[in-house]
């Protein structure tokens, strides 16, 4: 199956992250977002799937410090809160996108 790589990734603002993806699309994210977003094993539980990040425990001014490419399917992302564990596959940046576009299919429309 194919999937949808990110041609371009980039800061757009303090809190704003861009991806450009192989379709076309535009995606934008919160940073912070995303963070609470993480999907690894020390934000989520495992075997029960509950989420053990508290959105208390992320700073309000949490920014990527690192972000690299992991095979040619997700990204790893270093934070300044320490965390390093999360990786971030595409089609979890996909789903999670917050372009105007995204947000709003996901409301449904009026
Ligand atoms: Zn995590
Ligand atoms: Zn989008």
């Amino acid at each position: 199956m194919a999937v949808t790589q990110p041609t371009d990734i980039r800061q757009l603002g303090p809190a704003e992250m861009g991806i450009t993806w192989s379709d076309g699309h535009e995606s934008v994210y919160q940073v912070r977002d995303l963070r609470l977003s993480c999907r690894c094993a020390v934000c989520v539980e495992e075997l029960t799937g509950v989420r053990r990040l508290s959105a208390d425990s992320v700073p309000q001014d949490i920014r990527p410090v690192e972000v690299t490419p992991v095979g040619n399917y997700a990204i790893h992302i270093v934070w300044t809160d320490g965390h390093q564990s999360g990786i971030f596959t595409f089609p979890h940046l996909r789903e999670n996108c917050q372009c105007a576009e995204c947000e709003g299919s996901k409301s449904g429309g009026d």
